[in-house]
């Protein structure tokens, strides 16, 4: 439902996207004294990286650096956050000129008015698989997205919801509203920065591994939840069974570097994700055998070479081989048979882990490229937004006065997305100042 309400609003910079990356470039702008307007899909700014357990190859809490960073983009004076908001489009009227129309989806709940009590959560009868876990647990129909969630405030899920009004009884402020509706708000700036990240592979779309079909097939973002300090459960446990894995196998390369799944590049991420996760794993189960799977380490990054030593010296095992196939043991003990080809004896071979984590891959993230219904906004071969200028400024789009940051750029850790925020806010102030 739209609600017909249309505000026309000024600022200098919109951001698309609020995780590290729009983030940081948000700040930047904001910190230099230009007004800006942060849009993040979500219910939380954050992104990826507000999920994780810790990072590579400092083994620093994830948590522990992006909260602070949150706290400081949500409270800076320049920036304005919509959550739950996406952009309708963009229209370039000339340069610095750009007008946008941004929807705000309800959440049907007063932010400033929640205390993030929770006593709507404990009220409500309905249960569904938690996004925000990764399916791992479940959430209620009324809920607050995470413990560390910015804004830290309750929303209700108004797709599942049964409306039977529990939630709106019990809550102490009365700040659930249920007659919220969609707004559609116009906004004036003067450039724009596109963040809006990358997408992780989809294990569906190779059957032949298992997920979906074998419960103690996870995903590495489900291990990241399972290690991370706001973690689902008290310990690293198997979904089949609550069992404590202690043969645990990493697959690396799940849907990157594979054209027969339409993705033939290198994620950049994956090998130095798991190894990192495989030093966690030593650390939280010290009997655990762990064995990664790999055609190759990219351990290109500074301290990486060293990270993956680390794990090879704490007894990770680094297997050369191509998995072919996932299933699970006969017997009902929800163990599953790894067959793959040892790349360097040249011979197929089966192996036994009790549980499995696909290493899946960056995929773009095609959002932006419906943003500009005049103008056209490039993507490269591989459907990320096009850097016109990829050598001398890469920040630089295939539109004057729109710059791109992050991973919606390609694959990329943490520390060169900031790196490109800074490359795409130091753009956007110049352009900003040419006025
Ligand atoms: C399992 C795993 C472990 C990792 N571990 C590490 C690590 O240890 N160290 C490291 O350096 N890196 C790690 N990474 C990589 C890290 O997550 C990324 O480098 C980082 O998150 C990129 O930030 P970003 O802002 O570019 O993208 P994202 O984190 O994807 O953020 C993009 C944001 O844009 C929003 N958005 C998307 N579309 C729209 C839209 N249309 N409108 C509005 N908002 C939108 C999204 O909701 C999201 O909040 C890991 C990644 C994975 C998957
Ligand atoms: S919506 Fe109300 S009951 Fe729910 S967390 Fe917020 S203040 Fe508490
Ligand atoms: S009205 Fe909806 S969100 Fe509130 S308690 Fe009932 S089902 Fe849950």
């Amino acid at each position: 439902m739209m609600s017909g309400q249309s505000k026309n609003i000024s600022f200098d910079a919109l951001v698309v996207g609020g995780g590290i990356a729009g983030g940081e470039a948000a700040l930047n702008l904001a910190t230099t004294g230009f007004k800006v307007l942060l849009v993040e899909k979500e219910l939380s700014i954050g992104g990826k990286m507000i999920m994780l357990s810790k990072v590579f190859p400092t083994l620093d809490c994830a948590a522990c650096i992006t909260t602070p960073k949150v706290s400081e983009i949500s409270r800076h004076p320049n920036i304005t956050i919509y959550t739950s908001s996406e952009v309708g489009n963009i229209n370039k009227i000339a340069e610095n000129n750009f007008e946008a129309t941004i929807i705000r989806k309800p959440r049907y709940v007063v932010i400033e008015d929640c205390t993030a009590c929770q006593l709507c959560e404990q009220a409500c009868p309905v249960s569904v698989p938690d996004q925000y876990q990764y399916n791992l647990v479940g959430r209620k129909a009324a809920f607050i997205p995470f413990s560390i969630a910015s804004p830290k405030a309750a929303a209700i899920d108004i797709d599942n919801c049964i409306l039977c009004g529990a939630c709106e009884k019990v809550c102490p402020t009365n700040c659930i509203d249920f007659t919220q509706e969609t707004e559609e708000i116009q906004i004036s700036v003067k450039t724009v920065i596109l963040a809006t990240g990358f997408k992780l592979f989809d294990p569906l779309l190779m059957p032949r591994y298992g997920f979906g079909l074998f419960k103690n097939v996870i995903t590495s973002m489900q291990m990241e939840r399972e290690l991370a300090p706001t973690r689902p459960f008290n310990t690293v446990l198997r979904p089949g069974d609550g069992k404590v894995p202690d043969k645990i196998a990493y697959v690396l390369c799940t849907g990157s570097r594979d054209a027969s799944i339409g993705n033939p590049i290198c994620s950049q991420i994956c090998c130095m994700y798991s190894i990192k996760q495989s030093q966690l794993l030593m650390g939280a189960l010290p009997m655990a055998d762990v064995t990664i799977y790999y055609l190759n380490i990219r351990s290109f990054g500074k301290g990486f070479e060293e990270f993956y030593q680390q794990a090879k010296g704490m007894g990770v095992n680094f297997v050369k081989g191509k998995i072919g196939k996932i299933r699970e043991t006969e017997n009902g003990n929800g163990n599953l048979i790894l067959r793959y080809e040892d790349i360097n004896e040249g011979i197929v071979k089966e192996a036994e882990h009790d549980m499995v984590i696909l290493s899946v891959g960056v995929l773009p993230n095609q959002d932006a490229s419906g943003f500009f219904p005049k103008e056209e906004l490039k993507l490269d071969p591989y459907k990320f937004i096009y850097q016109a200028d990829s050598l001398i400024s890469p920040a630089r789009t295939s539109i004057d006065g729109v710059f791109v940051a992050g991973t919606a750029s390609g694959p990329m850790d943490i520390p060169d997305s900031i790196l490109s925020a800074g490359s795409a806010s130091a753009e956007a102030l110049s352009y900003l100042i040419q006025e």
